[in-house]
């Protein structure tokens, strides 16, 4: 089997390792030899995710911040890729606290980039969001040269800052990054998101379900093996030279689930037929949501890669994997 990064990058770097993304990142890299070193200070991730690799000899978990910029340069040093996948993802708690957004994410990633510019790390992959085109995917598919981008989240907005040093640092410092604006990612090691949330809704309440919203929510959901497939892909194949030492690729699928469709195939899934599903509240089910998210991902499909599976099919496998997880009592699984 072809070595998802090539024979070009040896020792990888990860951070935010322990994620739900992260640790699928982690599983792919380590099976298949790489040096890999998880840095994540599990605000969100989790040890058990990772525990499977503790103590393989091709493989470091260092519990700490991006913030921390002389931990960060001690323990980046030597690698030769980072896959740079650190931030806030508790998008509704942005409303709240913002500060959180412009540190983790927009902070961390100049970190990252000031660390690797020292060190002299030149590649990166960076996991951005089709969130930073706010509005403007409300109705139509957007591709990546839809402006301007007012976000709507300062989630998005973290990100927004993020993919403006990364280019920066790309064109001053003859450094080379690959920007993916992802659509939703799932999988069985997802702890947050529509998928998780029906199904921990109608755990605790079998007899009905409450949907947020008007009941009219479209994205699009691709799982998380094609995600990091997607992304590897694109480092293997598409070379960032000259002029372009950066660029930005949407990834998902080409198409999309709404939402009344995922709680029915979440209830069959859970033999809950006769669970009532209820309607209630407005367009945004909370400040910064964006309910109908549209991304078109023709780039990736002209230059060679697309999903193999439908929104709705990832949408069900990733709904499988969950139960399946959470009545094993483990979220370790190799498939998660
Ligand atoms: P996640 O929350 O599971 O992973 C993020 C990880 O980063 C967590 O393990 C967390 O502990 C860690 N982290 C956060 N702040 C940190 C800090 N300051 N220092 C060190 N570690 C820190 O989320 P995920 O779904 O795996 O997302 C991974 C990346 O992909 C994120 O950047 C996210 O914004 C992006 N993304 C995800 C999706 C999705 O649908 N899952 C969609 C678009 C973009």
């Amino acid at each position: 089997m072809e070595k998802i990064l090539g024979d070009s990058a040896r020792k990888i770097f990860v951070t935010g390792g322990a994620g739900f993304i992260g640790s699928h990142v982690v599983d792919l890299l380590v099976a298949q030899g790489y040096q890999v070193c998880a840095y994540d200070n599990l605000s969100n991730g989790r040890r058990e995710f990772i525990a499977p690799h503790l103590g393989k000899p091709n493989f470091k978990f260092v519990e700490a911040d991006i913030l921390d910029m002389d931990l960060l340069l001690e323990k980046i040093k030597g690698h030769d890729l980072v896959w740079h996948l650190a931030a806030n993802t508790d998008i509704i708690g942005g409303a709240a606290n913002p500060r959180r957004d412009l540190n983790d994410c927009a902070g961390g990633t100049f970190n990252v980039m000031e660390a690797m510019r020292i060190s002299g790390i030149k590649r990166l992959l960076f996991s951005s969001t089709g969130a930073v085109y706010g509005e403007l995917c409300h109705d139509t598919p957007v591709s990546e040269s839809a402006g301007p981008l007012l976000p709507v989240s300062a989630y998005a907005a973290g990100k927004i800052g993020s993919e403006a040093f990364i280019s920066a640092f790309c064109h001053l410092y003859g450094m080379q990054a690959w920007i993916f604006r992802f659509g939703n990612v799932v999988g069985g090691r997802m702890t947050h998101g529509v998928i998780y949330d029906f199904i921990h809704k109608l755990k605790a309440n079998p007899s009905g379900l409450l949907i947020k919203g008007d009941g009219r929510q479209e994205k699009n959901y691709f799982l998380v093996e094609e995600c990091i497939d997607g992304m590897a892909w694109a480092f293997r194949n598409i070379s960032m030279e000259g002029d372009k030492p950066c660029d930005i690729f949407n990834l998902g699928t080409t198409t999309i689930s709404k939402v009344l469709d995922i709680a029915a195939m979440i209830k069959e899934e859970m033999g809950l037929p006769g669970a009532e599903i209820r309607i209630e509240g407005t367009k945004r089910a909370w400040p910064g949501d964006q309910p109908r998210v549209h991304i078109t991902v023709e780039r990736m499909r002209k230059l060679g890669w697309e999903a193999r599976h439908t929104s709705d099919e990832a949408v069900r496998i990733a709904a499988r994997r969950l139960l399946k997880l959470e009545q094993a009592g483990t979220a370790s699984n190799q498939n998660g």
